[in-house]
């Protein structure tokens, strides 16, 4: 079997445990056998354990989040963020199965009738690396509650944190209702193909969803949510506070170093007040400077992988007219934790954010700290910029005026829509994921449940029972 080991892409002289590839068969045949027992397991007793998963989670958040800074690079202060809502999906999840699983009476029909939501069967749930608990998480608590059996896939690049988060999963519930499996593409397709799994959850890429998607076609009753990619654009208004939009654009370009699918990648400004913004957007890029990701002051962390420094610096050379230029961007000389002489640059895959002026391909992802600096001069022209994405994801809305953000919230095709807010402002108590190129099933965010379980309608003959 395949085996690797990753190392932190904030301090490359880390090197993680090694991680090895595992057997999908024993995986899928376990998933399988428990699927009915787990199915009939009252409710109660689901919320029982997930309550139970919840509790050790939350007993070991400090080490998991410090376990995704190391393994990712993502600065402490936003793993910590990540872990929080890793435990809140529990209680969130608790209550929409509550709802959602209740039995609905239906009236008005020819007999008594009522509809019930029926387990789906055995789940898998492959996961990116930009979220590596949180995004599967959420989808695997979803199953677990509606009565299905799970196996999870991380990305190897997180392997040994999502190792350390499936330990404690699977010990929290009966056997084979957690499954966990390590690899790549070659295990995700295995399980995702087999016949005996019925839901998938993908977050990831949309060349990797568009496959699987394809791949599936011939399964149809097999659920396929996809929660993939996005290009979302931030819209400035001549009206809008510029200096909190400025603000708002600079965290959605460089939270996760840029590697979010709803980061902002296009700014889209009126240009009565391009040139002013412009210098503000700047100052702000500006302060985003890249530090050791286990440091609690840090912000911005490195890319995953050489990789993605490889990508990140083949765009800034194939563009010529920047408003920030990027580059490469080894922190500072850093403090001596215990006092002593400053220890030298950490070595990483460390990038700056960067603005180009104009705009770029819209339908090709960044996921790296750049964002395009466009213009408008009617709110049309900038609803048929932000339109000419396939991608549907997020967008930001800089505006003062009521009446302009309804216009463009009935216009702008995107699933979630912000007024003032960053367009990487996503909390798990609303439903989140794509339209378009962005997905489907809406994976992310609250009520996924919904797509966990299959509708029975039941109806009952006259005096069927009747003794
Ligand atoms: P990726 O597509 O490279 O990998 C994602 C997962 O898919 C990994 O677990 C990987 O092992 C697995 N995989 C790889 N090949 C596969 C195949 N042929 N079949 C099935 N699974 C396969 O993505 P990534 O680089 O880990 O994550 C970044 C991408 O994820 C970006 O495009 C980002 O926008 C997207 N993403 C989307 C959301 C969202 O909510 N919409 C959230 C986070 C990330």
């Amino acid at each position: 079997m395949q085996r690797w080991r990753n190392r932190s892409p904030g301090d490359l002289s880390i090197e993680l445990d090694e991680v090895e590839a595992m057997l999908v068969e024993p995986a899928i045949a376990a998933a399988e056998k428990a699927a009915r027992e787990w199915a009939r397991t009252p409710l109660s007793e689901r919320i029982a354990c997930l309550r139970g998963a919840q509790a050790r989670i939350a007993a070991e958040k400090e080490a998991l989040a410090r376990g995704i800074a190391i393994e990712t690079g993502k600065p402490i202060s936003e793993a910590r963020g990540e872990l929080g809502a890793v435990i809140a999906k529990f209680d969130l999840t608790i209550e929409d199965a509550e709802q959602h699983l209740a039995r609905r009476e239906v009236a008005g029909g020819p007999h008594p009738a009522f509809v019930r939501q029926a387990a789906r069967g055995p789940a898998v749930v492959i996961a990116p690396f930009n979220f590596p608990l949180h995004l599967g998480n959420g989808a695997l608590l979803a199953h677990l509650a509606a009565g299905n059996t799970v196996i999870f896939k991380p990305s190897p690049l997180a392997a040994v944190v999502a190792g350390r988060y499936a330990e404690l999963m699977r010990e929290s519930f009966p056997p084979g209702v957690f499954g966990f499996v390590q690899g790549g593409a070659e295990e995700a397709q295995a399980l995702c193909l087999d016949s005996r799994i019925r839901a998938v959850c993908f977050t990831g890429s949309v060349p990797v969803g568009r496959a699987l998607a394809k791949a599936l076609s011939e399964d149809y009753s097999k659920e396929l949510a996809l929660e993939l990619g996005g290009r979302n654009a931030a819209i400035v208004c001549a009206d809008a506070d510029l200096e909190l939009a400025a603000r708002s654009i600079a965290d959605a370009m460089c939270l996760t170093c840029g590697q979010r699918c709803n980061a902002t990648s296009r700014v889209l400004v009126d240009a009565r007040v391009a040139e002013g913004f412009a210098a503000k957007l700047a100052d702000e890029v500006a302060k985003w400077t890249p530090g050791d990701p286990l440091d609690d002051a840090t912000k911005l962390g490195p890319l995953i992988s050489d990789a993605a420094v490889q990508r990140y610096a083949a765009l800034l050379d194939e563009h010529a007219d920047w408003l920030v230029k990027g580059g490469s961007g080894a922190p500072p000389l850093r403090a001596h934790r215990s006092g002593g002489a400053p220890l030298p640059p950490l070595r990483g895959h460390f990038v700056l954010p960067a603005v180009r002026r104009g705009a770029t391909r819209p339908d090709i992802e960044c996921f790296v700290p750049i964002a395009d600096f466009d213009t408008f001069t009617d709110l049309d022209e900038a609803v048929a910029k932000n339109n000419a994405s396939p991608f549907g994801l997020t967008a930001s809305v800089f505006t003062r005026s009521e009446e302009t953000f309804s216009q463009l919230a009935d216009e702008l095709r995107v699933s979630n829509l912000y007024a003032n807010l960053p367009t990487t402002f996503s909390p798990s108590t609303l439903p989140f994921g794509g339209w378009g190129l962005s997905g489907n099933g809406r994976p992310g965010g609250r009520g996924f449940i919904r797509f966990c379980t299959s509708e029975q309608a039941i109806q009952l003959g006259k005096d069927t029972f009747a003794r």
